[in-house]
């Protein structure tokens, strides 16, 4: 059930409806708007009738919400969620550019990488130092080595770390070097990862399932907004389809359809929705025009010796060339990169 309070509705006010939502067995979510604050009530009580709630002082409405998810539900935050990474907000104004190597692999390669995408405009450096390869004879990652060399590259040129991780027992190692944690395509449907990521502070990065629907990975978002972490940045990277020119099928029409559901932001992956370097920027200059939130971009120094996703990642002189392309869309979008 979503409860509205009244413009200017007292902290009393809210309070009294917060208990009396407890007393009916709701456990409650609050959000506090610019202009309204939203109760949402996850709980068993389906008896309960909304119209009760209406009838308390400062309460402008009460409804049940229909949808699977509740708390990723655009109703619950009306206005839309920024998910704030000290200095660097998704789901602002400003597109955020995260972009860098699929795998971290050396000092040189990473310190590079962070040096040109920095210069570009990238706000964020991603690096995989935990890497779920489809094959496990396939390079596996640096593991902490790869988040401390991530995490240098990162300070030395005033970038955010964002870097996956692939199960719950990682999560305080990698919390230590990244600002973001990255939830992979394969691991959408963790649950009891996302259960555990909600339970911590940092944000967290929840790409689409490699064949999930979209009302899918909202659910997912449900598991960790359900266990109080709020700071959830929903991917696009695209998914398996009958086509196999492209690796995925980069779903671009996914960003339009979050946007009116959720009150998350959404970025896109063109690296892992195209799988081929030539197709990275024109998904990635469709992604901005589509009103995404912000990318995620595989590029290397060296991508023809890239450990992993080479195919996929950028030149450096690829990605600086893209990113005036980007900042001309963002403008025509009323956005800024
Ligand atoms: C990655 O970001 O390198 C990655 C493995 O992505 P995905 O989980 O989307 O395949
Ligand atoms: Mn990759």
């Amino acid at each position: 059930m979503l409860v509205v309070m009244q413009e200017g509705a007292t902290e009393k006010q809210i309070q009294a409806v917060i208990d009396r939502m407890v007393t009916a067995g709701f456990t409650v979510h609050r959000s506090s708007g610019v202009l309204h604050t939203v109760l949402g009530g996850v709980g068993p009580a389906d008896d309960i009738d909304p119209a009760e709630f209406e009838l308390l002082d400062g309460v402008k409405e009460a409804r049940r919400i229909t949808s699977a998810y509740k708390l990723a539900s655009r109703s619950f935050r009306p206005g839309g969620t920024v998910v704030k990474m000290d200095g660097v907000e998704i789901g602002g104004e400003r597109v955020v550019v995260m972009a860098g190597p699929c795998s971290v692999e050396s000092r040189d390669q990473v310190m590079r990488t962070a040096e040109i995408v920095a210069r570009a405009g990238a706000a964020v450096i991603r690096g995989g130092a935990f890497k779920p390869r489809s094959s496990p004879y396939s390079f596996q990652g640096l593991g902490e080595e790869g988040l401390r060399l991530l995490r240098a590259a990162a300070d030395a040129n005033g970038l955010k770390v964002v870097s996956e991780v692939m199960d719950l027992t990682q999560i305080p190692l990698i919390s230590s070097y990244a600002d973001m944690l990255q939830v992979g395509a394969r691991n959408m449907q963790n649950y009891n990862l996302l259960r555990a990521l909600g339970c911590q502070k940092k944000p967290v990065l929840l790409k689409r399932g490699i064949s999930a629907t979209i009302e899918e990975m909202l659910l997912s978002a449900e598991y960790i907004l359900s266990e109080g972490n709020y700071d959830v940045v929903l991917c696009e990277r695209g998914i398996r389809t009958f086509e196999n020119y492209t690796r995925n099928t980069m779903d671009i029409s996914a960003i339009p359809v979050v946007k009116k559901l959720s009150h998350l932001p959404i970025i896109a992956d063109p690296s892992h929705g195209t799988g081929r370097r030539d197709k990275v920027s024109p998904m990635a200059r469709a992604a901005v025009a589509a009103g995404a939130d912000g990318l995620i971009i595989e590029v290397h120094p060296d991508p023809d010796h890239a450990l992993s996703d080479g195919a996929q990642s950028l030149l450096p002189e690829q990605f600086s060339a893209l990113m005036p392309q980007l900042r001309m869309i963002a403008h025509a979008v009323g956005r800024t990169i």
